[in-house]
C-alpha cells in the first residue's frame, strides 16, 4: 500500500488519465451523437449546397443590366420566369429581363445577382412572371447568392475525428448525407455507495441512518459525463461485503465508483479491498474538500473510491473521475474553462490544500464577480445545487482573502471544450 500521500490535484487527473483509454468504436445515427465525438473523418457525398441559389427572394438578372440604375434614372426590367425553391430556369435572360427568384431556388445560367424583392418597384402587374420591375440602384456581382460548394465540396473532411458533434453539427452531417457515424461507446458505470448508516431513498431513516445521497448525484455526474450509470445496492461497512460487490463490478462494468469509507477509518475499507484484490495507485490528494481519494485497477478494471461526504464525493467525481470518463469517450479537453473574478465579502482559508468553495458566479459592467455560499460545510450538496463554480483558494499558507481580490473560479455549467 506504499502509495504516495498528498499528491497534487494534476498528479492525481493525469494518473488517472494515464490507465484509461478510449473504448470501443460504435456506430449510431446521428441524433445519438449530439455532444458525443466522432471515431472517424466523415466527408459530404455532394458540394453543399449542391448549386448556387438565391440567398433571398427577388428577382435575379445580371449585375451589369442594372449599371446606372438610380432613383431619377430607374431601370425597368420585364420578369420573364419564376423560380420557386425546388424548380429551376436555364434559359436565356435578354436584355431587358429578369426572372423572379425564391429563397433557394438556383441562380439561373444567365444571372449573377439577385436584388431583394423589398427593394424593387413593380412598375405593372403584381410582380409575378408577365410583370414590369424597376430596379433604382446598382447591383454587384453576387449579390445575395449562395455559391455551389461553399461549405463543403463532395468528398472533403466535413467533421474530423476528435471532433465533437453538437446539434449543429448534426444538421451539417445530415445536409452531407451522413446519417450514421462512428463513436466511441460510452461506459457502463458501477456506483456504489459504502457506509452502514445508509438507507435507500425511498426510506425514511431511523435513528442513526441517513439516507444515500451520493449514488444519486454521482450516477447524475455521471449521465452528465456521457456515461451509463448503473447504481448497485449499499455496501454496508465491512471488508468481505465490500469487496464482493466490488471485484462483481468491476467485471461488468467499465469504471467502478465508489463513495464513503475511502478514509483511515476503523471502518473504511475501499482501499485495502482495492490493495487487496488489486493494484492501488493512490490514496489522498492535496484538496479539500475530499482529501481521500482512492484509486486503482482490480481486474483491469479502473476503481475510484470517493470520500462519503458529499461535496467531497461531488468535487473529487467532477476533477478526476470525469476527465477519465471524458478520455474513455474520445475526448480531448478535461479541464472546465476557468475565469477570474473579484471576489465579494471575505474568504477565509485555515488549510494549507488547495481549497475549492462553492460559490456562485455573476457579472457587473467590469467583469466576473464571486460570491461564495455561506454554508461551506462538506456534508451538504444544498450548496452544490445553488453554485456554479467553484472558487479556488491555492495551496499554501492560511490566510483570508479580501473582498475585490481576483480569484481562480472553475465554472462547472460550461464544457471543457469551451474557451473563454
Ligand atoms: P465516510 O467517508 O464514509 O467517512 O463518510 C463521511 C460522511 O459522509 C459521513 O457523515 C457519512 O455519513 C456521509 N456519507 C457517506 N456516504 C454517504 C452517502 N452515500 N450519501 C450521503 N452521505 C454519505
Ligand atoms: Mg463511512
Amino acid at each position: 500500500m506504499a502509495v504516495p500521500e498528498l499528491i497534487s490535484l494534476e498528479d492525481a487527473r493525469e494518473l488517472v488519465l494515464a490507465h484509461v483509454e478510449a473504448l470501443e468504436v460504435e456506430e449510431v445515427g446521428i441524433l445519438d451523437m449530439i455532444g458525443r465525438v466522432a471515431a472517424d473523418d466523415l466527408t459530404s457525398d455532394i458540394d453543399i449546397s449542391p448549386f448556387a441559389h438565391a440567398a433571398m427572394d427577388g428577382f435575379a438578372m445580371r449585375a451589369a443590366q442594372l449599371e446606372g440604375a438610380a432613383p431619377d434614372v430607374p431601370v425597368e426590367l420585364d420578369v420573364i420566369a419564376e423560380v420557386p425553391a425546388g424548380a429551376w430556369y436555364d434559359g436565356a435572360i435578354e436584355e431587358g429581363q429578369c426572372v423572379r427568384i425564391m429563397t433557394g431556388a438556383p441562380l439561373p445560367k444567365a444571372a449573377d445577382a439577385v436584388v431583394k424583392y423589398e427593394v424593387v418597384d413593380v412598375v405593372a402587374g403584381d410582380g409575378r412572371e408577365g410583370s414590369r420591375v424597376a430596379f433604382t440602384k446598382p447591383a454587384g456581382v453576387g449579390d445575395n447568392i449562395r455559391s455551389a460548394g461553399e461549405e463543403a465540396k463532395a468528398g472533403e473532411i466535413i467533421v474530423r475525428t476528435g471532433e465533437v458533434v453538437h446539434s449543429a453539427g448534426v444538421g451539417f452531417l445530415a445536409g452531407c448525407g451522413v446519417t450514421r457515424c462512428k463513436t466511441y461507446r460510452r461506459p457502463r458505470v458501477a456506483i456504489i455507495a459504502t457506509g452502514s448508516e445508509l438507507v435507500d431513498p425511498t426510506e425514511v431513516p431511523t435513528k442513526g441512518k441517513i439516507r444515500n445521497s451520493n449514488s444519486y448525484a454521482l450516477a447524475a455526474c455521471a449521465i452528465d459525463a456521457g456515461t451509463v450509470p448503473t447504481v448497485l445496492p449499499i455496501a454496508a461497512d465491512d471488508f468481505d461485503g465490500l469487496r464482493a460487490e466490488v471485484v462483481a463490478a468491476a467485471a461488468k462494468y467499465d469504471f467502478v465508483v465508489t463513495s464513503g469509507g475511502a478514509a483511515n477509518g476503523d471502518f473504511d475499507f475501499i482501499k485495502k479491498v482495492v490493495d487487496y484484490e488489486g493494484e492501488l495507485l493512490m490514496s489522498t490528494v492535496n484538496m479539500r474538500p475530499g482529501k481521500a481519494q482512492t484509486f486503482g485497477i482490480v481486474n483491469g478494471t479502473p476503481v475510484f473510491g470517493l470520500p462519503g461526504n458529499p461535496a467531497a464525493a461531488y468535487l473529487g467525481f467532477e476533477m478526476i473521475v470525469r476527465p477519465a470518463l471524458r478520455k474513455m469517450q474520445g475526448y480531448s479537453h478535461f479541464e472546465r474553462p476557468h475565469v477570474k473574478a473579484r471576489l465579494v465579502g471575505t474568504a477565509k482559508k485555515k488549510d494549507p490544500r488547495r481549497i475549492f468553495n462553492r460559490a456562485t458566479l455573476s457579472k457587473d459592467d467590469e467583469g466576473y464577480l464571486v460570491t461564495p455560499a455561506n454554508n461551506q460545510s462538506s456534508g451538504l450538496f444544498g450548496p452544490i445545487q445553488k453554485a456554479n463554480c467553484f472558487v479556488v483558494l491555492p495551496e499554501g499558507e492560511a490566510r483570508t482573502y479580501e473582498e475585490g481580490e481576483l480569484m481562480d473560479c472553475v465554472m462547472l455549467d460550461i464544457p471543457e471544450e469551451v474557451l473563454l
